[in-house]
């Protein structure tokens, strides 16, 4: 679904108009949650427009993919069951022999389906850091169709510069798909810098409200759209209704919802990096980060994402275990705030050796700060740390 006539609105604006439209039989201003699996012909092979079978088209879903378009600023978008179901579909355009260049910390989810799943079928990837463009430039082959990134990184914060790796991509004749998920749309819109395809675990920052599991990519080509949009109906990792309802209804708050995520992740990074018993606080919107230039260049703001290190796994528990308003979990992005030990939980399935060679250290924390009170949410890990 293109994105029309939102083009000129602001941001918010478009959060809460964009793609949708009052529903024409009553009127409701909500979008209808269409719960079917399939929709009555009128006559043999002439469904209602192209309304045949859930798998293919649902309205509630469109909705979702039209208002997410114009939030990333692209001409399409096309959602999934979940975050790893989208990223895997930008994968699977390519074919057994083909080469892939990504970022080694992404998401642990991310390497998992690379290394264990999408390698055995014939994909090659090589993991580099790809904060460093040369490093990306060195690992690209003649057979190189893609460069995956997330920026900033899961967990160690680390900023790539998606406007060069985008020319580099296009250069080798490959194509550069960003996981978006940890900065959301309302901070940073790699499609406006050059990227092909933009990811996000809808999971997260975009529904917002840690109730329901979805991915979605947005694309500036509706051909490359056309393609996603084949590759589902194919394979079948469509996201249900009520969820892309639930979806819809989270991003109406989006722009309000980043901007505290902002205030108080920028509030806590500070706090942390002040305090004696924190070693090195990983937060782009502070000077101390080694790409705090770079961060500014290319977002609009920080997000609700802190990571320190708190030298040792023993007190890297005894801060996530004592908490009172951060819940240990693992996920990120709603608004209530939490507390995970990557190197125990989300990364657990990438190898040691591999976690250690990155600076994934076993005493990191990893805060996804809500959108609480600030007052309250530094007073809980004062409380903690002061002991
Ligand atoms: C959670 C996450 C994913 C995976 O998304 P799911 O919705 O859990 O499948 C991918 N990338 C990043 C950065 C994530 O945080």
């Amino acid at each position: 679904m293109s994105r029309h006539d939102h083009d000129a609105a602001g941001f918010g604006t478009r959060a809460i108009h964009a793609g949708v439209a009052p529903e024409p039989v009553t009127g409701a201003i909500m979008t209808p949650i269409f719960q079917t699996s399939t929709y009555v012909q009128p006559a043999v092979g002439h469904p209602h427009g192209h309304y045949d079978y859930g798998r293919t088209a649902n309205p509630t879903r469109e909705a979702l993919e039209a208002n997410m378009a114009a939030l990333e600023s692209g001409a399409g978008a096309v959602a999934f069951a979940s975050g790893l179901a989208a990223i895997e579909a930008i994968v699977k355009r390519l074919s057994a022999g083909d080469h892939v260049v990504t970022e080694e910390n992404t998401y642990g989810g991310t390497t998992r389906m690379f290394s264990r799943v999408l390698a055995r079928l014939g994909i090659g990837f090589s993991y580099v850091d790809a904060s460093d463009v040369e490093a990306v430039r060195a690992a690209v082959r003649p057979e190189t169709q893609l460069i995956h990134i997330e920026t900033p990184t899961n967990p160690l914060m680390r900023i790539s510069d998606v406007g060069a790796l985008a020319a580099l991509a296009h250069d080798a004749g490959a194509l550069l798909s960003v996981d978006n998920t940890f900065a959301s749309p309302y901070n940073q819109r790699p499609l406006e810098l050059g990227a092909d395809f933009v990811v996000h675990s809808s999971t997260k920052y975009v529904n917002g409200h840690s109730d329901v599991i979805g991915g979605i990519v947005a694309v500036g080509d509706l051909e490359l759209a056309e393609e996603l949009s084949f590759l589902r109906k194919s394979t079948g990792a469509v996201p249900g209704p009520m969820d892309c309802f639930l979806t819809l209804r989270g991003i109406k708050t989006l722009h309000v919802r980043m901007r505290q995520h902002n205030a108080n992740g920028m509030a806590v990074a500070r706090f942390l990096e002040a305090h004696p018993a924190v070693d090195r606080v990983l937060y782009p919107g502070l000077p101390s980060h080694p790409q705090h230039e770079l961060a500014c260049r290319q977002m609009d703001g920080f997000t609700g994402m802190v990571s320190v290190d708190v030298g040792t796994i023993e007190r890297a528990r005894a801060l996530t275990e004592h908490c009172r308003w951060f819940a240990l979990a693992e996920s990120l992005g709603g608004v209530e705030s939490l507390i995970s030990v990557p190197a125990l939980m989300t990364h657990a399935s990438v190898p040691e050796e591999r976690r250690e060679a990155m600076g994934l250290t076993p005493g990191l924390v990893r805060l996804s700060v809500g959108i609480e009170d600030e007052a309250d949410l530094i007073e809980d890990l004062a409380r903690v740390l002061d002991r």
